[in-house]
């Protein structure tokens, strides 16, 4: 049986990963599962548990670490993030394609340990508009904004080390690109 392709999208905070993976599934053409990451970070307005993240406090994300159950995670700004591990192998397993949306810590851990995955890198136009955009969500302090953008500005020289970058300069056209490179990797991946 054919194999699921495993689809990371990565890059810095900021530069409007959460975005794109939205409105890359709101198009009516994507089969693919999302792997929900789980989190010790608050919800912020609007996010609901099971959906966006879900949202655990450090001492049950610290037990699902010592089981084995994470396949990466990181500490960013404070907080602990990661995938679940058994739902990527289960849908894989399944034939059917994973999107998992994370930071550059995480997704080189997992090329680590699955390279046949395809990596894309969401990139800034510039670290201005990284910045502008941070502070135009309004989800947090200038502080928290300011650590971030010093994180990105590292994050950046990480490009490297994946397959494929895309320029976040227009969300549907952000989109467009990783519909193409997705159905370049099912090819690449199952030669059908
Ligand atoms: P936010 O707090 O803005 O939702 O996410 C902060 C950062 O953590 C973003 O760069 C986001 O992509 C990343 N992130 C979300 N889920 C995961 C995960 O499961 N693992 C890792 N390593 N990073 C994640």
């Amino acid at each position: 049986m054919k194999r699921g392709v495993l689809i990371v999208l990565s890059g810095p905070s900021g530069v409007g990963k959460g975005t794109v993976r939205k409105a890359l599934f709101e198009e009516s053409d994507i089969d693919f599962q999302y792997s929900i990451s789980m989190t010790t970070r608050q919800p912020r307005t609007g996010e609901v548990n099971g959906e966006d993240y879900f949202f655990v406090t450090r001492e049950e994300f610290e037990a699902e670490i010592a089981d084995g159950g994470m396949l990466e995670y990181a500490e960013y700004v404070g907080n602990y993030y990661g995938t679940p591990k058994s739902f990527i192998e289960k849908t894989l397993a399944a034939g059917r394609d994973v999107l998992l949306e994370i930071d550059v810590q995480g997704a080189l851990q997992v090329k680590e340990k699955m390279p046949e995955g395809a990596y894309i890198f969401l990139t800034p136009p510039d670290l201005g508009a990284l910045k502008e955009r941070l502070i135009g969500r309004g989800t947090e302090a200038m502080e928290v904004i300011d650590r971030r953008v010093s994180a990105a500005t590292a994050e950046i020289r990480m490009m490297a080390n994946y397959d494929y970058a895309v320029v976040n300069d227009e969300v549907p056209l952000a989109v467009d690109r990783i519909k193409d490179i997705i159905k370049v990797e099912r090819l690449r991946v199952n030669r059908v």
